[in-house]
């Protein structure tokens, strides 16, 4: 993408005030606390705050020589035009290198761990996950991993979210619950696949941001509900598709009730604060056919799950 040269100056400048705060290292890691990783990872290099943004008095000398005086002018624009891609500040970060992080991580880390239906590859390449996070997170928005989004909850990372929505098997005709709204970036994805979406989200004020995201980002068949997940959504039911993204010992018993014949329910089932096994059931004539897929890590559910199933 082409900047302006003004816009590039403030890039660099931005950089060479944050230089060296941070290491990349935490950076990379995730180490960094909110406040702190706002603003400071760039995905490049780590140097003390003086050298090419014109604040050191430049020598004499060097304007005396036409070699060092051609040097010093190559490695300026060198650096402007490097700025644009590498030292871009995070809430700098242009649509453009968003959709570049995000068809990678699509590449590398879904279809490179054996997530294969193409419908939701294209899906997970479509939905802004930058846009679901907090903005102090947003320079990360694409690494497959869980992220923080306030009120002690997480978002799912991209490779489970991908799975699951995988493991659910959903038709265009479909309609889909999902018990566990969280940021809304798991409804979006849904939201692609199925003909409606209802997600249930038990902490109101992050119910009440991912219903102002999802309508902001023209999410039209997604309705989002403030309750407990446990009770389901009766009045919407029966469900071809269910999902639960908390974990939880059992199985609500609502949750099964609503789920049609020949539908599906994906959830992280175990003990909480212990690593869970994700499972999905189908409903075949009535009875459960389950399946247990792979070993994860999810927030508990809470709630009346809790008080039924201590
Ligand atoms: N799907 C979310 C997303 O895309 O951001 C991430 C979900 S997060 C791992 C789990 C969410 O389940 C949390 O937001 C938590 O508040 C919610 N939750 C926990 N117990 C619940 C319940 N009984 N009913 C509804 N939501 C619940």
């Amino acid at each position: 993408m082409v900047r302006p040269l003004s816009q590039l100056q403030v890039d660099l400048s931005a950089f060479a005030e944050d230089y060296g705060r941070k290491s990349m290292d935490e950076c990379a890691r995730g180490t960094l606390r909110s406040s702190e990783s706002e603003g400071g990872c760039f995905g490049g290099l780590r140097r003390r705050n003086e050298g090419y943004h014109g604040r050191k008095p430049v020598e004499a000398s060097l304007w005396a020589n036409p070699t060092r005086v051609l040097l010093a002018s190559s490695l300026f624009l060198l650096l402007l035009f490097a700025s644009s891609s590498l030292f871009t500040a995070p809430g700098q970060m242009s649509d453009d290198t968003f959709a570049q992080a995000r068809r990678s991580m699509v590449e590398k880390d879904l279809r490179g761990q054996g997530i294969k239906d193409p419908r939701v590859l294209e899906a997970m390449a479509t939905v802004p996950r930058h846009l679901f996070v907090p903005e102090s997170q947003r320079f990360q928005a694409y690494r497959d991993r869980a992220l923080p989004i306030g009120e002690g909850q997480t978002i799912s990372q991209p490779y489970v979210v991908a799975l699951m929505t995988e493991l659910l098997e959903i038709k265009v005709t479909e309609r889909v619950l999902e018990v566990g709204t969280g940021s809304g970036y798991q409804a979006a994805v849904l939201s692609h696949l199925a003909r409606e979406v209802y997600t249930i989200e038990i902490i109101p004020s992050l119910a009440e941001r991912a219903r102002k995201t999802l309508a902001r980002l023209s999410y039209n068949n997604v309705l989002v509900k403030t309750g407990d997940g446990f009770f389901g959504w009766e009045e919407k039911g029966p469900f071809d598709a269910i999902l639960v993204t908390a974990s939880a010992k059992k199985v609500p018993e609502p949750l099964w009730n609503q789920l049609r014949e020949g539908g599906r329910l994906v959830m992280p089932l175990g003990d909480i604060n212990k690593a869970q096994r994700l499972i999905r059931i189908r409903n075949i004539e009535g009875k459960r056919r389950v399946e247990d897929i792979t070993g994860v890590i999810f927030v508990p559910m809470t709630g009346t799950t809790q008080e039924r199933f201590p």
